[in-house]
């Protein structure tokens, strides 16, 4: 459902006659891509919480749009078209501390 960067790590149910459907594929895969670099050295504990974090966030992110039935996307928070690492897993500087 969404377009730029939240693309390619997950979609919510597709559009049809009745609405946004409520599902979400996320690509786990193409999210590690993405944070791979950022967790290098840290322990599987660390890991583990930098993913469950990003997941999240993109769940809620899909979620906002089934829950409004609106596939558009706002300049600030969890409705922005696209995230940074810093955004996606704002807990990170906790984690890294803890994990390093
Ligand atoms: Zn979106």
């Amino acid at each position: 459902m969404c377009g730029s960067r939240w693309a390619r790590w997950a979609t919510a149910g597709l559009k049809s006659q009745v609405g946004i459907r409520p599902f979400i594929h996320v690509d786990c895969s193409r999210i590690t891509e993405v944070l791979g670099q950022h967790v290098f050295g840290m322990d599987k504990n660390s890991r583990n919480a930098v993913m469950a974090e990003a997941i999240s966030r993109v769940i809620l992110h899909e979620w906002v749009h089934i829950a409004s039935q609106n596939p558009a996307h706002a300049r600030e928070g969890i409705a922005k078209p696209s995230f940074s690492v810093e955004e996606l897993v704002p807990d990170f500087p906790q984690i890294i501390s803890r994990g390093r």
